[in-house]
């Protein structure tokens, strides 16, 4: 059967959406992990307003404005020591694809050839072209199998297997540009975890490689694992890190490539060739720059900081109450980020069916919950109210032991 449901949405306040019907639901996952302070939120739509009515955009090639300095100045002063410039573009995606074209086009000014990249399984990336090669391969990047381009990939690092990991990178490490990861938490390949020791070793020896680093942070910055960036849990410094979903708080598109000093003066001439070609309509929108200062005033004040840390309590409470149900499998957490998968007694466990009934039961219970096949996650906006995460757990542990799931 064919069916195509949409709810439209009419408005959206903190934590709670609202539909046509007047029916309220809350974002428990913060609308596909963007949203850092709640919808609607009153400052940084006043901080955009002001930047609207006084500069909203200006060609970025030849020219600058005060928001994208403050930004990059402000973003680079949290981030790890030897980030130092900052590429401006407009989503996650094209924040991967400036990353990959950066290391790539690094081998290439230095006269060298660097065609191989690696990347974890189970990654993702993004929809383009070059976000699609190095992010897992399925049923989504099918159509276009044969033209994406070759990637080693290997898996999440632990204790166990990273020696063999090692032998694998060693033995092409002269053909290869760079290595991407999502760290700590992989998303949209089921919100697997990772412990950041082994990561930080893996790093470690790819750097003594020579091989280049690509951090995506573009789901996991601003806050999600507990830390502003996954970058403060790992011992190792990335080359280069992208950034997008929560960067302007999730008002709006903006991605960020940043790098190192290193990186950059490989491109760094009068030479037009050595240059990198890459530039979009709006890179560095000046209202996207202002919303994206606007959400970091937010983030770095004590009270949400200290929010962050209750949620992840609030976490792990939750946790072990779902660890006494027999239905909740391998329960992880990282920051402000719970996930297990809901192993499914009834006939609904085909997962895509699990997946539907459960979104369906959730929106019936006011709550929005997307389960991506039968793993369940929370992932609220830092605004969330106590009462509201309480009544989720208590929604989920319902559903989970009655039997008609
Ligand atoms: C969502 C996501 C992307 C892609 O971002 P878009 O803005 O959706 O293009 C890239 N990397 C990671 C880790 C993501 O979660």
């Amino acid at each position: 059967m064919k069916t195509s449901k949409h709810i439209p949405i009419v408005r959206g306040k903190d934590a709670y959406l609202f539909d046509m019907a007047g029916n309220r639901y809350l974002d428990m996952v913060s609308s596909w992990w963007v949203t850092l302070h709640g919808h609607s939120n009153s400052y940084i739509a006043e901080k955009v307003y002001e930047q609207l009515t006084t500069l909203e955009q200006v060609i970025f090639a030849g020219f600058t404005h005060e928001p994208a300095i403050k930004l990059s100045e402000r973003l680079l002063n949290l981030l790890p020591s030897n980030q130092k410039k900052v590429f401006y573009s407009d989503n996650g995606s094209t924040a991967v694809e400036v990353a990959l074209k950066m290391c790539i086009q690094y081998a290439f000014n230095q006269g060298l050839k660097k065609n191989k990249i690696i990347a974890f399984k189970n990654g993702y990336h993004g929809d383009t072209f070059g976000a699609m090669s190095v992010s897992e391969r399925g049923t989504w990047t099918a159509p276009f199998a044969e033209m994406l381009f070759d990637v080693i990939f290997i898996d999440i690092p632990s204790s166990e297997n990273l020696a063999e990991t090692k032998k694998i990178i060693a033995k092409h490490s002269e053909e290869i540009a760079c290595f991407i990861y999502e760290p700590l938490v992989q998303g949209a390949g089921g919100m697997l975890m990772h412990d950041a020791a082994p990561l930080s070793e893996l790093m470690k020896f790819c750097r003594s490689e020579g091989i280049l680093m690509i951090q995506d942070e573009v789901f996991v910055g601003f806050g999600r694992t507990g830390t502003l960036f996954a970058a403060d849990q790992l011992t190792e410094q990335p080359d280069v890190m992208c950034f997008s979903k929560g960067l302007t708080g999730g008002t709006m598109p903006m991605g960020i490539s940043t790098c190192t000093e290193e990186l950059y003066q490989a491109f760094y001439s009068d030479e037009k060739r050595l240059a990198l070609f890459h530039g979009h309509s709006f890179t560095a929108s000046p209202i996207a720059c202002a919303a994206s200062l606007a959400s970091l005033d937010l983030l770095l004040q004590e009270s949400t900081l200290k929010k962050i840390r209750e949620i992840e309590e609030f976490h792990a409470n939750f946790a072990l109450e779902l660890g006494k149900t027999k239905n909740a499998r391998n329960i992880r957490q990282t920051g402000t980020i719970l996930a297990f998968d809901w192993e499914s007694s009834s006939e609904t466990s085909y997962f895509n069916k699990l997946q539907e009934k459960l979104f369906e039961e959730f929106m019936d219970r006011g709550i929005l919950l997307r389960p991506m096949g039968n793993v369940l996650y929370i992932l609220p906006p830092y605004c969330i109210q106590e009462e509201d995460l309480r009544y989720t757990y208590q929604q989920i542990l319902e559903l989970l032991n009655s039997n008609n799931i």
